[in-house]
């Protein structure tokens, strides 16, 4: 189908995308990479009258890091996420994470700020900014706000991102060296969305869990983390008991909708494979 009339702008700074943000109110709509914005708008799901592009916003692209944090621009894309050797020395989970996004035509077009602000619970960097304990700056013509990921998203394509706010970049804590990762997601096919995923951080000590990070992708109208199977593993040692006792606790808050990747208790049984797949691999990966 195609989409209805629209006036197309390409602000070359964030300032000027701001100020047309403010001008034409509900009436506009942000373009990042457009991969999921432009299906919507072929549909009709999505009308805008104003598209505001945010391709020609260069402070908006980039990966760099600021003391213990990682910075990453919000129209960075997944390819320029995976070729990073900055994010493959120190956030290994995001580049595993970005690799397993649809396919490369997505990947070269698709950002991380599109990604995020969109709030479906079936995209993947939700979840993979739980994990991280991520925090996003929100741009408006009034200021800056930093929100943390855990509370960001609140529902089925919502999140606390308020009407004038363009997300700009995403705050990462640099994980202590010696962190193991892991992003275990399973798709039917390329190209598709995750039935299930699982992201897990996680460093042991003299055989004892010190720090667990875990959160689940397209398992409930948002992206979980799971506060209960983190604190469960804290001090304990990973063995296939207390692995049992964190997939019960991770399957327990899972509440999927059922569709063509299968019913509920088959993506619920898949977030509790994925968890213990990812707990597995992140506690080998971890020194
Ligand atoms: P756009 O489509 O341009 O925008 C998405 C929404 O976010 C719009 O409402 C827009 O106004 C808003 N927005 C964009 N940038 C900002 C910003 N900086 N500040 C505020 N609001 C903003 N994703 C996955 O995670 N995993 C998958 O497996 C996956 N599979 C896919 C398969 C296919 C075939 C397709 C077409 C897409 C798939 N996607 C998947 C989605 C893809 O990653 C999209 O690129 C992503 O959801 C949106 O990013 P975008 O840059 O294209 O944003």
């Amino acid at each position: 189908m195609i989409p209805r009339p629209f006036e197309y702008h390409a602000p070359v700074n964030l300032p000027d995308a701001l100020s047309l943000l403010q001008r034409y109110g509900e009436e506009a709509k942000l373009l990042a990479g457009g991969h999921s914005l432009l299906p919507m708008m072929k549909l009709r799901f999505a009308a805008p009258g104003h598209l505001i592009d945010l391709g020609k916003i260069g402070e908006l692209k980039g990966i760099k890091q600021v003391g213990s944090e990682i910075h990453i621009g919000a129209m960075t894309t997944e390819n320029e996420l995976i070729w990073s050797p900055l994010l493959a020395d120190k956030l290994p989970l995001l580049v595993e994470g970005a690799g397993l996004i649809s396919d490369p035509q997505v990947r070269y077009k698709g950002t991380i700020g599109g990604d995020i602000a969109l709030g479906d619970p079936g995209n993947d960097h939700p979840a993979l900014m739980l994990a991280l304990d991520a925090s996003f700056a929100l741009r408006s013509a009034k200021g800056e706000r930093i929100l943390p990921a855990d509370g960001f998203f609140v529902g089925l394509y919502s999140t606390r991102m308020e009407p004038g706010e363009v997300l700009t970049r995403i705050q990462i804590p640099i994980p202590a060296a010696g962190t193991g990762w892991c992003y275990a997601k399973l798709k039917r096919k390329t190209g598709d969305f995750a039935a299930a995923a699982a992201a897990v951080l996680l460093r042991a000590k003299a055989g004892r869990v010190e720090f667990a990070r875990l959160a689940l992708t397209n398992v409930g109208q948002t992206p979980l983390k799971v506060p209960a199977a983190e604190q469960y593993l804290q001090g304990r040692p990973l063995d296939d008991a207390a692995i049992k006792e964190a997939v019960r606790l991770a399957m327990s808050i899972c509440k999927p909708s059922e569709d063509q990747r299968g019913d509920v208790a088959y993506k619920t049984a898949m977030a509790g494979e994925m968890t213990q797949r990812a707990l597995r691999t992140a506690l080998s990966r971890s020194q």
